[in-house]
């Protein structure tokens, strides 16, 4: 239909003008001029209300810009059959011709299907308003004020139309070969094959036609061949062939790029208009650059507002993924983090010590109680545990299962015991019940290993004596604190590894 419809217009509009003379084809090419493009407006209009999606928006531009131009056909119409005038140039019409460009130019020059950028619609349709403005003062105070009544004045007129047409074309030509799914696809290919009949046959009756005796006037009509184009496409109802996948960064780059052309496209007009009408000339240069500086901040102000949003997201993201779902401290990830960042950072050599701690008879507790009952036991240790712990650079975390692990910066294995023992009672004065336990109360063992961090292998040395430490704790009784006393004596050999490093250090 959409090729069928238009060819068969054509072959009907030439068979008239081969068939009757310029007294029947005269006043029926004015009235076609009025009705065709009104037929399109339509058709575009339904297409526009059977979608949901924002390309319907695009429909209706078309719709309106269809509509604008069978004004300023109407304008033609009346002046010539009611008032017998035969200026052909008429101010509404010439007005109606430019301003009915302004919504095609936004559509082609906008990325109007943005949801989130109100006002960068607002400031695109300014400048393609702008633009439409400039280009009907330009031609019209050639028209009046200037040399264009001459032969060289309406061939450079001609050109300039040429010039516009040509460059809404391509411009639909390649949002067409851009387009991001089937519906504005379908959107741009009609616009495009609109554009591009539209442009050859006015090219082509511009330069050989008009003014040739052999034809008349009335042959000017074939332009709304154009409009059957339109109408064909609409009428065919959405497509839904998926699109072929165009590199994402020549799409970015046109989306990105075609707007700054619009702005380009006024600036140039208003320059050529400055001549002619200097204070329209300046507006729609000022225009032009507030355009463009406007258009830039905002993207700016949307590109830090989005970079914001994003690290919100990746800091809760990070929060999330580095705590325990169920006891909501630190997990085993963060632990090992946090380990490394404590031998990596240390500027001067320090001890450290690495608590292990592993819940008594815990799976007793599950048996007896239940699984609910064993998680809510978790929850209440770790919240025991982390509040026990005083300094800001502790860092505890849970290490798996019913066993937690616990860093402690800067602490000697003497501090360190402490710090075990207040843990130890801590969980022990709770008093959450566990019937299976000896001491009918939860309670909790605890390996200490102390030393220094010198690399990775050294911290993965201090977790091992701590969890060996722990199970001495566990085989001499349970709920009780037991330093390292593995081969490395800590704080012998430490001390002796410290004093080596400072040694290293002031070499
Ligand atoms: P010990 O005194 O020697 O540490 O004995 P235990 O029973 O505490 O240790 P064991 O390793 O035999 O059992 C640990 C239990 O912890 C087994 C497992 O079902 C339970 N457990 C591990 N993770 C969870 C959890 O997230 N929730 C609950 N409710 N239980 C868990
Ligand atoms: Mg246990
Ligand atoms: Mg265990």
């Amino acid at each position: 239909m959409s090729l069928y419809l238009p060819i068969a217009f054509l072959l009907l509009q030439l068979a008239v003008l081969a068939l009757f003379g310029p007294a029947v084809t005269g006043p029926a090419s004015y009235i076609l001029m009025v009705v065709a493009p009104l037929f399109a407006a339509a058709a575009t209009f339904w297409r526009g209300r059977s979608h949901t999606s924002t390309i319907r928006f695009g429909w209706y531009a078309l719709s309106l810009s269809l509509t604008i131009w069978a004004v300023g056909a109407f304008d033609n119409l009346w002046q010539e059959m009611i008032l017998h005038r035969r200026d052909e140039m008429y101010r509404t019409a010439m007005e109606a011709f430019s301003l009915a460009v302004v919504p095609t130019t936004f559509l082609v020059a906008s990325d109007w299907r943005l949801n989130d950028r109100q006002l960068l619609r607002v400031v695109d349709a300014l400048v393609a308003l702008a633009l439409g403005c400039s280009y009907f003062q330009y031609t019209w105070s050639m028209i009046h004020d200037h040399a264009s009544s001459t032969e060289a004045g309406v061939t450079y007129l001609v050109w300039l139309l040429d010039f516009q047409n040509l460059y809404l074309a391509l411009a639909a030509l390649v949002r067409w070969y851009v387009a991001e799914d089937s519906d504005e696809r379908d959107l741009f290919r009609a616009l495009a094959v609109h554009l591009w009949v539209y442009f050859v046959i006015v090219f082509v009756n511009d330069h050989y036609f008009a003014g040739n005796p052999a034809f008349g006037p009335q042959y000017g009509t074939v332009v709304t061949v154009a409009f059957a184009v339109l109408c064909g496409f609409a009428l065919r109802g959405p497509s839904g062939q998926p699109v072929r996948l165009v590199n994402s960064a020549v799409v970015r780059t046109v989306r990105s790029g075609i707007p700054i052309l619009l702005a380009l496209a006024l600036l140039t007009a208003s320059l050529l208009l400055i001549r002619v009408e200097y204070l329209w000339g300046c507006a729609g240069i000022l225009i032009a650059v507030l355009g463009i500086g406007v258009r830039t901040t905002l993207i700016q102000v949307h590109h830090i507002q989005h970079r914001e949003a994003l690290k919100r997201e990746a800091s809760a993201l990070q929060t999330i993924a580095w705590t325990d779902a169920l006891t909501g401290v630190p997990n085993r990830h963060f632990f090992t983090e946090a380990l490394t960042r404590a031998w990596r950072d240390e500027r001067r050599p320090a001890m450290h010590a690495i608590l292990m701690i592993d819940i008594d008879h815990f799976k007793l507790l599950n048996d007896r109680y239940g699984h609910p009952v064993g998680d809510g036991c978790l929850r209440e240790v770790a919240r025991v545990l982390q509040g026990a712990l005083a300094r800001p650079d502790d860092v505890l975390a849970r290490y798996g299962g019913e066993e937690f692990i616990a860093l402690l910066r800067g602490c000697t294995a003497a501090g360190a015991q402490v710090v075990a023992e207040r843990l130890r009672s801590a969980v022990q004065q709770l008093r959450l019940e566990n019937a299976s336990s000896p001491e009918l109360v939860v309670t909790i063992s605890i390996g200490i290993a102390s030393g220094a961090l010198a690399d990775g292998a050294a911290a993965g040395r201090l977790v091992e004596a701590a969890d060996r430490a722990l199970y001495e704790a566990k085989i001499s009784g349970r709920n009780r604190v037991r330093l390292a006393t593995n081969r490395i004596s800590p704080d012998a050999e430490t001390e002796a590894s410290i004093s080596a490093r400072h040694r290293r250090l002031r070499s």
